[in-house]
């Protein structure tokens, strides 16, 4: 999902840094000895910063069965479950209502025998009385299921332990007939209807013309190693967490309605026109944008075939993904381009994927008709810079206004006003979510900073070099300072749905990650990180990573022990407060007193100006905040003349307060 950032918001002010309990600070002597001023090293086990990370129960257990490792490597017996689904759809739009059937074949990967399973039916954040914690439009409807059944046999709604099916809000549960052994198979049989909600709701809906169809089916909840089944509710706030899968899809629209789908079209020639299919070969081999359905093409036997009965029913099959979603519209224009990826199947040779966007004619006001471009352009910088699209085509669609910017695989639904800045920003962000969690299949819910946090740094490096320049990492910084400075932080290791406001929670699953991995960067150096963080991904991708897999991965990576750096920056809320407090002639050397005012260690990067121009850097490792020191110093030679000492000019490290980091004042 997308952010909008507050523009032009101040930091608050410098005051609010005196409150800052600075632990064994000079300026706070009491309770314990204060280090004498100047001192370096340690000053006692007091003030010694605690870096080991929090035990995480369930990933021990893992651990030690073989699923995971301490290398960030999938363990030896790492199973994952798997599904695979048919599912048919119709759309009405004149009722709005979408009537669904489906048959999933879920395979049981897992060494446990499972008596009863757990499906997602999201649609029921809709139900009257459901609870969320993000606006929902009053009065639609949860998902209306006509039939559940299980290993061929039909299951009513049963409590307890007989077989049968129970729905709690967007959970149900199904007591199985015969429990699913290890290595076996069940399949499960579906059929319901659903009212397709208004503008209004988060991440899909239908405005009367455009219908994106999101959360349209019931879907297997995720069964993992670590945890079990993941049950959480669907409250609005937090995202997904979804399994993976393939999927063959049948969706009927009236004749005329274009579709767009999660997968690759399957029944072209039943369902597209042949000018319509002409237009789309060219734009296969075309690096420019072509206007594969104009304003006047739109209509049953111009963009589409007739049909039979005024319908047609478009068929998709997708691989090795963990949701389908899908959007339609007889309003739709549908530009058509495609996008270098690489080498994604790994048979030498450049592969290239299509680039789709499907929006209004009014939304040329909005600049949709760079649309194309900008997802090409964000396709081809996402697989150069963390590795190649594996997936056949990714499409922009124009949805409803209450999208904002919301991804699906191989889709992202975009509603409301943009600039070309505006624009540009999330479609960069929806695409990079292809990555992480569409590749990289965390769990949203607990961890945003996984899936969100990543995303927005990739957005920002995307836009860097679209925009040639442009410092969307300064935005990130200044939207985590800002909540920082205001002593309202809360940390980012939480579930999505338990943060008291919107912007901790924004602040947490975006900005602060996003930050927080600009620092990882410079403290690492561009080249180590880019190297952990991909790695990352690629160990992850089509997996199921926790936060210590991700962790465990830089580490070993970076062959560096980074205790410390989680545990600050993820599981507390410290703010890094570093100082020159001191510049003094001590014989023929300057002595730079630095201070670390803040609770969170970083190593100190210092930059040492002289009159002939020449810049020094040096470094003073985090071991001396970690062994409990407050104050260090280092000693530079007085000449040539130091005209300026500076603490991290490059702004790695997201500082509360500037202005003492800079000598002379
Ligand atoms: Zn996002």
């Amino acid at each position: 999902m997308h952010q909008v950032v507050a523009a032009g918001r101040r930091p608050l002010s410098a005051l609010l840094l005196a409150t800052v309990t600075a632990c064994g600070s000079s300026h706070t002597p009491a309770p314990a000895p204060a280090p004498a001023p100047h001192a370096t090293g340690t000053t006692g086990t007091a003030h010694r910063h605690t870096s080991q990370l929090p035990v995480f129960e369930a990933f021990e257990r893992a651990v030690a069965q073989g699923t995971r490792t301490r290398t960030g490597m999938p363990g030896p017996k790492y199973w994952q479950q798997w599904a695979d689904y048919r599912l048919e759809a119709e759309l009405n739009p004149v009722s709005k209502r979408l009537t669904g059937k489906g048959k999933i074949t879920y395979y049981n990967r897992s060494p446990d025998t499972l008596p009863v399973v757990y499906v997602q039916v999201l649609q029921n954040i809709f139900a009257p009385g459901a609870r969320h914690n993000t606006n929902v439009p009053w009065s639609v409807e949860g998902i209306d299921l006509a039939r559940v059944a299980a290993q061929g046999q039909d299951l009513a709604r049963l409590e307890g332990d007989v077989p049968g099916y129970q729905v709690n809000g967007t959970v149900m549960r199904i007591r199985l007939p015969k429990p699913i052994v290890p290595g076996g198979s069940a399949d499960f049989e579906f059929a319901w209807k659903l009212r397709v909600p208004p503008d209004g709701a988060p991440r899909g809906g239908q405005d009367g013309e455009v219908y994106y169809l999101s959360y349209w089916y019931p879907q297997m909840a995720v069964y993992d190693d670590i945890n079990g089944w993941q049950t959480d509710q669907y409250f609005g706030t937090a995202e997904f967490y979804m399994g993976y899968g393939n999927y063959d899809v049948s969706l009927t629209v009236p004749a005329g309605w274009l579709v767009d789908a999660t997968g690759t079209l399957q029944n072209r020639d039943e369902v597209l026109s042949p000018q319509t299919r002409s237009r789309l070969d060219s734009a296969s081999h075309a690096s420019g944008v072509v206007h594969v359905v104009t304003e006047s093409d739109r209509a049953a036997g111009k963009s589409t075939t007739t049909g039979k009965d005024g319908k047609l029913t478009w068929h998709y099959k997708a691989q090795m993904v963990r949701d389908v979603s899908w959007a339609t519209s007889a309003k739709y224009l549908w530009d058509a381009t495609t996008a270098a990826v690489g080498d994604a199947n790994g048979d030498g040779r450049p592969d290239t994927t299509a680039i789709y966007s499907f929006y209004r004619p009014e939304q040329r006001i909005n600049h949709w008709d760079e649309s194309a471009r900008y997802s090409q352009y964000s396709i081809q910088f996402f697989s150069r810079y963390l590795w190649p699209y594996p997936y056949p085509h990714m499409t922009a669609v124009d949805g409803i206004t209450s999208c904002g910017g919301m991804e699906f695989p191989m889709m992202t639904c975009i509603g409301g006003q943009w600039d070309t800045l505006g624009l540009y920003e999330v479609i960069t962000h929806e695409i990079g979510h292809m990555w992480f969690p569409m590749q990289v299949g965390s769990d949203e819910k607990r961890y945003a900073w996984m899936d969100e946090g990543f995303t927005q740094f990739d957005q920002s490096q995307s836009m860097d070099e679209f925009f040639k320049g442009f410092d969307d990492e300064e935005r990130n910084r200044r939207n985590y300072l800002d909540l920082a400075e205001s002593g309202n932080e809360v940390e980012m290791m939480r579930h999505g749905d338990r943060y008291p406001n919107y912007p901790s929670y924004g602040v947490a699953a975006y900005y602060k990650p996003a930050t927080i991995l600009v620092a990882l960067r410079g403290l690492l150096g561009r080249e180590t990180f880019h190297k952990a963080f991909t790695e990352y991904g690629r160990r992850w991708q089509y997996k199921h990573p926790s936060p210590y897999d991700f962790f465990d991965t830089i580490e070993n990576v970076s062959g560096q022990d980074l205790s410390w750096f989680w545990r600050t920056w993820f599981f507390e809320t410290s703010r890094l407060d570093q100082a020159i407090d001191t510049v003094a002639v001590v014989g023929d050397s300057l002595e730079v007193v630095v201070e670390n005012r803040g609770k969170a260690p970083m190593p100190v990067h210092l930059v040492v100006t002289r009159s002939d121009g020449r810049a020094d850097s040096l470094n003073i490792p985090v071991d001396v905040w970690l062994e409990g020191a407050r104050k260090t110093s280092i000693r530079v030679a007085r000449e040539p003349t130091v005209k300026r000492v500076e603490i991290d000019p490059a702004k790695d490290f997201p500082d509360v307060d500037r202005s003492n980091q800079v000598w002379p004042r």
